[in-house]
């Protein structure tokens, strides 16, 4: 009898004889993300009215990603697609094709370019060819890095949210206020953290650090790659070795995702060191969300800045 009044509870709390007219409405979105990146704010902002799904693992190469049939169809069934524009994805215009889905083609309600609202750093002031490889021709796109830039793709999130889903605005609402909070403390922390290296040089192997240097008060104006987008060359890397000598430059800062064997020489050359850095949410394990990953980046910034000042 006992089991019998819980089974009936139970069946009453998930709503069972009452079919649900609401019920259609209630589905979460179905969004897809390019990045993990913009996945993860999606969710931050979007809570459990929103189903995201990534396109690009955080493992690879966020410009040369291949995406897969399944992909097609994630992109096919979503309502709302978020991405870097510019050129970043150089895959996201074929894979937009392969779908077909009409509502996330550019300009349409359904697409989402968070780009759009941001300050971009490196914009040519002539045309830019891609004949000879070169990426980044609308500007560094890479801007996600710079915390300063997460509240202009916050709101961006949240007034499309609004805008598909109105009737949860409030909850929308109350997710980008807790976010912002949360981000603004972070970003104190993180100033007060970097403040005494201000001015002070690095190497990068990708140019996909203008924005968090920007932030962090330090410079960056050498690469590994002799292009964005093309590997080093011998002459490139001999350029590098003598630049970092000759500066005194401390690290030769990486994403995960290129290979170690070229900075790993160069830093038993010169005596830099090779920093790891999270260009994307769940690229490493401790970058497991936003905030996190800044976190990440500015603590091994700083450790590897104290180490060269002494
Ligand atoms: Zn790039």
């Amino acid at each position: 009898m006992r089991h019998l009044r819980n089974l009936v509870a139970a069946l009453l709390l998930v709503g069972v004889g009452h079919p649900l007219a609401s019920e259609a409405k209630e589905q979460p979105i179905p969004v897809v993300a390019t990045l993990s990146t913009f996945a993860d704010l999606m969710k931050t902002i979007g809570g459990a009215r929103v189903n995201v799904s990534t396109i690009a693992p955080a493992t690879f190469n966020p410009h040369f990603i291949e995406p897969k049939p399944s992909d097609v169809l994630k992109v096919k069934r979503a309502a709302l697609l978020i991405h870097a524009g510019l050129d970043l994805e150089l895959w996201r215009g074929p894979l937009l094709d392969a779908a077909g889905n009409t509502k996330l083609f550019p300009g349409q309600p359904g697409e989402l370019d968070l780009s759009q609202g941001i300050a971009l750093l490196e914009v040519p002031d002539h045309v830019v060819s891609r004949i000879e490889g070169d990426i980044h021709i609308y500007g560094n796109p890479h801007y996600w890095l710079n915390p300063e830039n997460a509240k202009p793709m916050a709101q961006a999130i949240y007034d499309k949210l609004c805008a598909l889903d109105p009737a949860s605005e409030q909850d929308y609402h109350r997710n980008l206020q807790q976010f912002l909070a949360q981000l603004d403390q972070k970003i104190s922390a993180w100033k007060a953290k970097l403040a005494p290296y201000h001015g002070r040089e690095l190497v990068g192997y990708h140019n996909e650090w203008p924005y968090l240097m920007h932030f962090a008060g330090l410079r960056m104006g050498r690469f590994l790659e002799p292009k964005p987008g093309i590997p080093p060359t011998p002459k490139q890397v001999q350029f590098i070795e003598g630049y970092l000598r000759d500066q005194r430059i401390p690290a030769i800062v990486q994403a995960t995702y290129f290979p170690r064997q070229t900075s790993d020489a160069v830093a038993k050359d010169t005596g830099a060191a090779v920093v790891l850095l999270c260009q994307n949410v769940k690229e490493l394990p401790a970058c497991s969300d936003y905030l996190s990953m800044l976190e990440y980046n500015v603590t091994q910034l700083v450790r590897v800045l104290e180490k060269g000042a002494s």
